[in-house]
């Protein structure tokens, strides 16, 4: 297979910088769409693979999973996309198509789903390269169509902040009138809040940070709870039907279960990996509560989620950044200062 050369920005090894390197796409294949890359959002999924707080890295990684871009070129089989058009690429890029979650449009459960970077290219005896690159090759199935009244940057993080909390949303039923607790105000929180407020639930948000309170009700939160202060938590037991916990470390989740309602459910998106503390069952079970998990989203219910955005004017409060502030951005990330996605402008890595 014919393979072509290109700029990206990536890292060799866990405690290494991220740096300008040459990575190789493949040409196009018959099904296959090439993207030249305009933004590209920074989530902190990015941060825990360049530096492998998962254990299952492969370097070198380039990272980059919410991607917007245009069609530079389309393979002869391609009926759903046209040069020139802008289009997205979220967090796959593959996936068997066989299994049953594929069948039921749950892409993101299958045993063989390719990741956007990191995953096991099908048509490369390599890994996946992610967005911090000039261009990328995707199968036509995992590109997505992007409303056109929207901001292109802005519209980046839906790629994946906004999915992973728009598929709880839907999964665990949240309508008007569901109270609703958001964990962490980063990029997949403020995402929480909007699209909850949006479907027109009560939204609290749960942080640690005083100083983000304004900009929590500015973003649709009716209450922001001190996570620190237990007077705070008092006053909300038993009141949640869900809670959506972003926090990407560990971290004590039984103060959460505490303010769920009966019969209702803490969802974790973030940290990944054994609780510590333990998770105390006595909760959950006198009071019917569940703890579950869920990962990203189907490439329909992207598709229902970019059409739910324009429809309702939702984009993702961002600061443009150039590659080269990459690390830098890590770095902030790291301190919960992102107001509140970075969006890198691919513009920079061109030039
Ligand atoms: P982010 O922008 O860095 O936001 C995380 C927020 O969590 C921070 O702003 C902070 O909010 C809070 N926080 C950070 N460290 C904390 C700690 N040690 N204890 C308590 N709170 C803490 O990150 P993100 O991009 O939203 O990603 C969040 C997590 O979701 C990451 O672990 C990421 O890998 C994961 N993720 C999962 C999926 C999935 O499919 N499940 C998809 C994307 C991302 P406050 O200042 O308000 O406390
Ligand atoms: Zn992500
Ligand atoms: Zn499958």
């Amino acid at each position: 297979m014919s393979i072509k050369n290109i700029k990206a920005y990536g890292t060799e090894a866990p405690d290494a910088i991220l740096e300008q390197l040459n990575i190789s796409r493949r040409e196009v294949t018959s099904k296959d769409i090439e993207i030249d890359i305009l933004y590209c959002g920074v989530c902190h999924s990015d941060l825990h693979f360049a530096r492998n707080d998962w254990g299952f890295s492969v370097y070198p990684v380039v990272p980059g999973h919410e991607i917007v871009g245009k069609v530079i070129k389309v393979g002869e089989g391609i009926t759903k996309f046209n040069v020139g058009e802008l289009v997205a690429v979220g967090c796959l890029v593959d996936s068997c198509r066989e299994c049953n979650n594929c069948k039921n449009d749950l892409e993101q459960y299958c045993p063989e789903f390719v990741g956007t970077y990191g995953g096991q290219d099908k048509h490369l005896n390599m890994q996946t390269f992610g967005g911090y690159s000039e261009s990328i090759v995707v199968d036509e199935d995992f590109v997505l169509k992007i409303p056109k009244n929207l901001d292109l940057a802005g519209i980046a993080p839906i790629l994946c902040a906004g999915i992973t909390t728009w598929s709880p949303l839907q999964h665990w039923n949240v309508k008007k009138d569901s109270k609703v607790a958001v964990v962490g105000l980063g990029g997949l929180g403020h995402m929480a809040i909007k699209l909850a407020a949006a479907l027109g639930a009560d939204v609290t948000l749960f942080s640690r940070s005083p100083n983000k309170k304004q900009d929590a009700l500015d973003l649709g939160a009716n209450q922001v709870v001190i996570s620190t202060d237990e007077k705070q938590m008092e006053n909300v037991q038993g009141h949640f039907d869900l809670i959506i916990d972003t926090v990407p470390y560990a971290h004590d989740i039984n103060p959460y279960v505490g303010t769920l309602k009966t019969n209702g459910t803490l969802v974790l998106v973030g940290y990944l990996g054994p609780l510590d503390p333990m998770l105390n069952s006595v909760p959950m079970i006198l009071g019917r509560k569940t703890v579950a998990g869920s990962l990203i989203g189907g490439i329909a219910e992207t598709q229902q989620l970019l059409d739910f955005c324009g429809k309702h004017d939702i984009i993702s409060e961002i600061e443009i950044i150039n590659i080269q502030d990459i690390n830098e951005a890590y770095e902030r990330m790291l301190k919960s200062d992102v107001h509140y996605r970075f969006v890198i402008d691919m513009k920079s890595l061109k030039d």
